[in-house]
């Protein structure tokens, strides 16, 4: 059967830490999922569309990377599209105690999906969202933050 990984995320924006852990997972299953996630309560810098846009246009070489936007829980979507594992990056201690928590719920609502975390390398544990989307609001120069093809 078809090793099927989504990765969940806000990607507001996608960053190169994103990117890295999107590659090793490659590595580990047939089909990774990159799935947008739609939070009506929370506020983005960009609109799904252009995190859409921007996510495809990177990834537009690598038939084996699919990128969707959900709104539902992330186990039904995986549920939806056939995926047995939801891929999760750790750049911390800190990043580890919140995805844990997130883990244990996703667990007790289906048992059957496995999460899978992976480590980001030293030079990419310093890179969040957080801080790509100071740097472009304040005119600066993003390009070492964001994959290669990242274009807003
Ligand atoms: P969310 O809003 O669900 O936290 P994000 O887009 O911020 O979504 O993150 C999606 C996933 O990517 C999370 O597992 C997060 O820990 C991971 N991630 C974010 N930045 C990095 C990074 N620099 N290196 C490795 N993983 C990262």
């Amino acid at each position: 059967m078809e090793k099927i990984a989504l990765f969940p995320g806000s990607f507001d924006p996608i960053t190169k830490g994103h990117e890295e852990i999107i590659k090793k997972g490659l590595g580990l299953f047939d089909k990774v999922v990159i799935g947008v996630g739609v939070n009506a309560g929370k506020k983005t810098l960009f609109s799904v569309e252009d995190r859409l846009r921007i996510i495809s246009e990177i990834f537009k070489d690598e038939p084996r990377i699919v990128i969707m936007q959900y709104q539902s829980l992330t186990v039904d979507f995986c549920k939806k599209i056939h995926a047995g594992f939801i891929l999760r990056g750790l750049r911390s201690g800190l990043d580890f105690e919140y995805e844990q928590s997130i883990a244990f719920a996703n667990k007790e609502l289906d048992e059957h999906i496995e999460t899978v975390f992976l480590l980001s390398s030293p030079s990419y544990s310093n890179i969040s969202s957080t801080i790509v989307r100071d740097i472009i609001v304040n005119n600066g120069d993003y390009s070492k933050f964001v994959p290669k093809g990242f274009k807003i």
